[in-house]
């Protein structure tokens, strides 16, 4: 009985200590319930009132504030071609804007590796030749001058004859135009002068008597030795120019092509003369001059002539675009 009633009392009190624990836990499972019932009601809220919610958050990890295209992110497309080379090219004047050329391309390197850049204008089965900087330093405004051609032709390009092309070499001599003014920079970088380079009466003495000989540049090893006289030597060949001017500075007037001049190089000269105020016949310092692009060029059938600027500053640039027509007018 005691037993009994001891059971009895122990009953009691398991029974309450159970009535509590199981109060206990019914306060619990009710407090979360009204807390996941908070947040799916919340959620069901959101989601009436802006169902793109939760995909925002994503995107606004992944972008910046502002997106601003990097080389990287643009299609290849858009920077692969040989403008990419042009981008990397160290000049002594100002890069010209991108879109202006109607066809460019890298005819070769030269000895430290810079890209040696052809603007060609037309298409026709006539081909001129432009030469600006084979000699580099102070005779920079050549390549000022190549520029400025360059500029006008893509904004005129009614002055190109259907049956033309006309190709300028902006700087046959890039390493040297890297020595702005200096003597040093009418040589390329292995120091030889590549107007002395060409296959025409080649010689390795140079400088010779009354000839310009402010620095002891080479005329290379042998003929057509340096990286950029083999490329333009190419080109020429492979175009079959008809003829091409090659720009100096400063002040000696017209020269014709050839040993003797040939009647080619004679004609062009006496047109570009007619209308240009450069001395013609060109002025006779008594140098003897050897193996120049000109003379080579006429000795491959090519017309060609020597342009000196009247200065090492100035592109004078009214005149040659004189001379620009003309050159575009003339036949043989
Ligand atoms: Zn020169």
């Amino acid at each position: 009985m005691d037993l009994c009633i001891f059971c009895g009392m122990q009953w009691f009190k398991i029974s309450r200590r159970r009535s509590r624990t199981t109060l206990i836990i019914l306060l619990i499972a009710m407090l979360l319930l009204s807390l996941t019932g908070c947040s799916i009601a919340s959620a069901a809220a959101n989601s009436v009132i802006n169902p793109n919610r939760q995909s925002a958050p994503h995107v606004a990890h992944l972008l910046p504030p502002v997106w601003t295209p990097t080389p990287e992110s643009l299609p290849t497309k858009i920077i692969l071609n040989s403008i990419q080379d042009l981008l990397i090219t160290p000049t002594p004047t100002p890069a010209i804007p991108l879109y202006l050329y109607q066809k460019n391309l890298i005819i070769g390197y030269s000895v430290e590796g810079r890209p040696l850049e052809v603007f060609q204008f037309g298409s026709g089965p006539r081909d001129l030749l432009i030469v600006a900087g084979i000699h580099g330093g102070y005779e920079w405004n050549t390549i000022a001058l190549a520029d400025e051609l360059i500029s006008y032709l893509d904004e005129h390009p009614e002055m190109i004859h259907p049956r033309l092309s006309i190709h300028i070499l902006r700087s046959l001599n890039p390493d040297g135009a890297t020595l702005i003014d200096s003597p040093w920079g009418r040589g390329n970088a292995n120091q030889v002068d590549l107007n002395r380079n060409w296959d025409s009466s080649w010689t390795s003495d140079i400088p010779k008597p009354n000839c310009w000989d402010l620095v002891p540049l080479t005329a290379g090893p042998q003929p057509g030795s340096e990286p950029e006289t083999q490329a333009l030597m190419q080109y020429i060949l492979d175009t079959n120019m008809d003829a091409l001017i090659s720009y100096h500075s400063a002040g000696l007037g017209i020269f014709a092509g050839g040993k003797p001049s040939t009647q080619e190089s004679l004609s062009l000269a006496e047109a570009i003369a007619s209308v240009s105020n450069y001395p013609y016949p060109h002025i006779d310092i008594g140098c003897e001059y050897t193996g120049t692009l000109t003379d080579w060029a006429a000795d491959n059938g090519v017309a060609a002539i020597d342009i000196e600027l009247s200065s090492h500053w100035d592109t004078d640039f009214e005149q040659n675009l004189i001379i620009l027509q003309s050159f575009l007018d003339w036949r043989p």
